[in-house]
């Protein structure tokens, strides 16, 4: 399998050498040639496979430079039970007829991004074996949130990797940014950065094109975590895979179902379409925003307009303007690097760009778009937890939310994050009170029955003052600073 770029900028490589680059140099994501299809022969087997065992046949279709010996050694150490809470990994839980859960916490950080984050490393130290690349690699992270600490947590004291880690000072919850300033690992830095995510993301971005700070960093090759990176995108295609196989015994064969994605940066739900492509019965993708709902107003108008107020929500790991992966949902429906380039040129200089036509009936036909205000996700929080004794937190809200205005087939909800990561939400949602995040947990802990693991009691000690702030503008000289240390 070869990787091209969404752009017209770069020959087809392979996937070790997408994945080593993060982001297509100059601009634009690499993206499979062609989408590969599973066999029937697989969809017919799949109810019977483990986790592990679904992972390694769709990884084989997309690794093809690595050998299968290599993704089954990835996998195994991965997705170990000592650091998934469910031997399923992504168990499902049905609520009532027609309507289930995908639960994608159980990794060691509590959110959907460890599904993905607990490989990459493997794969990128692979990569780089393959390559002959024997210099440091720095890895670069803009995070929202939950990116941040799932990366931390798959990359620390890895050989040969430094990692810098960038949140937005306002945009993340009080256990989220304990969680990322607790992390110990010899190569690891993190910092808060004045302003949004959006600005933390698009100085990221920045830096990658910046040839004068890539030759101040001496021979480093840098590369990114963010889910720009391929070796994000396809792993988190197996659970899709996994969550539909646990559905078997309410399903008719080939019984389409829809799956409803709390969207941000558009990753989980673009994995969701290549699942879709790859032969997996999905009849429509749901895609849930928050406030932030430029994504809903694209897909229903065609224009996407970033010249808006930035929200911050109570789902935090979704206030997002520019959703990265879009570009190469665009590239997969159009199949036309021109237009793309087009429409992210427009993008860079007026802020904007819009589709039409059969691109944006395309567009239509795949997904179904909703959004969910403040209001109604604690409504959701409350309704779902008085209903079913099921707490969810905020962004698996939302996802319920999305569900809930579509419901043609079969739907199982994404639940993207624990509800420990969002305390105070819950509590808010479920007894109506505000409540600081610490004191949250422990109503959570002694009225909910649940178990704070491990790595939320570890954050417990930490002096919040402890904890760097700089402005996107300082970010070059930050990691300088910490490459020569
Ligand atoms: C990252 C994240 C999302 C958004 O996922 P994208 O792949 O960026 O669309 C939703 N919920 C949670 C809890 C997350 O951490």
């Amino acid at each position: 399998m070869k990787y091209i770029s969404t752009r017209m900028n770069i020959e087809a490589v392979d996937s070790a050498a997408a994945v080593n680059h993060g982001m297509v140099p100059g601009g634009g994501l690499f993206v499979p040639e062609a989408i590969p299809e599973v066999s029937r022969e697989f969809l017919t087997n799949l109810k019977d496979m483990s986790y592990e065992d679904i992972s390694i046949e769709i990884l084989k279709l997309y690794f093809t430079d690595y050998s299968p010996k290599e993704l089954k050694g990835y996998v195994r150490s991965a997705y170990s039970s000592d650091k998934f809470s469910s031997s399923l990994k992504t168990p499902v839980v049905k609520l009532e007829d027609d309507l289930y859960i995908a639960e994608l916490w159980h990794g060691p950080t509590g959110a959907f991004k460890d599904m993905a984050l607990q490989i990459m490393p493997r794969i990128f130290s692979g990569a780089k074996k393959k390559l002959n690349i024997r210099e440091d690699s720095l890895i670069l992270v803009a995070t929202s949130g939950d990116t941040g600490k799932a990366a931390l947590e798959g990359f620390k004291d890895i050989e040969g990797i430094k990692m810098a880690v960038f949140y937005p000072s306002d945009g993340v919850s009080q256990i989220q940014r304990l969680q990322m300033e607790t992390t110990i690992g010899s190569n690891v830095i993190v910092s808060s950065v004045d302003g949004n995510f959006d600005d933390c993301q698009t100085e990221v971005k920045n830096l990658f094109k910046d040839s004068d700070f890539i030759k101040s960093l001496e021979g480093i090759n840098i590369s990114s975590a963010n889910s720009i990176n391929l070796a994000r995108l396809i792993p988190q295609i197996i659970y899709y895979f996994a969550s539909y196989a646990q559905l078997a015994d309410d399903l008719a064969p080939d019984e389409k179902v829809d799956f409803s994605v709390p969207t941000g940066n558009f990753g989980n739900i673009l994995a969701g379409y290549y699942a879709k492509k790859m032969g997996l019965p999905i009849d429509r993708l749901i895609c849930s925003s928050n406030t932030n709902n430029i994504l809903h107003d694209f897909i229903s108008t065609g224009v996407y307009d970033t010249n808006r107020q930035f929200h911050k929500t109570m789902s935090p790991s979704m206030d997002i303007l520019v959703s990265s992966n879009l570009e190469r949902f665009l590239y997969h429906l159009s199949c036309d690097k021109k237009e793309v380039s087009e429409l992210y040129s427009s993008l860079d200089i007026n802020k904007v760009f819009n589709i039409e036509g059969s691109l944006l009936d395309s567009l239509k036909e795949n997904i179904f778009s909703s959004w969910i205000d403040e209001k109604k996700c604690l409504n959701i929080i409350k309704d779902v937890y008085d209903k079913y004794g099921y707490p969810i937190d905020p962004h698996t809200a939302i996802a319920l939310g999305g569900a809930a205005d579509y419901k043609k087939n079969k739907t199982i909800v994404m639940s993207t994050a624990s509800i420990y990561k969002f305390p105070s939400t819950i509590v808010k949602g479920i007894y109506g009170e505000e409540m600081d995040e610490l004191s949250s947990l422990e109503v959570l802990k002694n009225d909910l029955i649940i178990n704070i693991p491990d790595c939320i009691e570890a954050i417990k000690g930490l002096n919040p003052t402890d904890i760097n702030k700089i402005s996107s503008s300082e970010m070059k000289n930050f990691i300088r600073t910490f490459i020569k240390s």
